[in-house]
């Protein structure tokens, strides 16, 4: 289960992305201890060659987290969009749903529009 303050420091967290449609924050968990925090963001470094390239909330959640921590963890992913403000379907991409089940992760939590849905890793 996602906690709510967990829920709230995704939204939180969402609220940092500087993405011009959908806002998007990750937190990693383990036995409510919050393990890693991310937000969609645009690259920033000036040698990327594709100034639209986003670092995703999951991947960016797992940065600087040991990654023995992250087996058995789980993963909520909140996603608003900029323009309205709803909340909106924060399924992991390929990508990531990949990414987060090959460092071991055992459970994705996203919010899907009203509801929370989960996927088993
Ligand atoms: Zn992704």
């Amino acid at each position: 289960m996602v906690s709510d303050r967990i829920y709230k420091l995704a939204k939180r967290l969402a609220k940092k992305s500087n993405h011009g449609r959908y806002r998007l924050g990750c937190v990693i968990f383990k036995h409510n201890e919050v393990l890693g925090l991310g937000y969609n963001m645009l690259r920033t470094d000036p040698r990327s060659p594709d100034p639209w390239k986003f670092i995703h909330a999951e991947f960016h959640a797992t940065f600087g987290v040991d990654p023995s921590d992250l087996i058995g963890a789980s993963a909520f992913v909140y996603m608003e969009r900029v323009k309205s403000g709803t909340i909106g379907i924060g399924k992991p991409c390929q990508h990531c749903h990949k990414l987060l089940a090959q460092l071991g992760l055992k459970r994705i939590f996203y919010t899907a529009n009203k509801e929370l849905k989960v996927l088993d890793l």
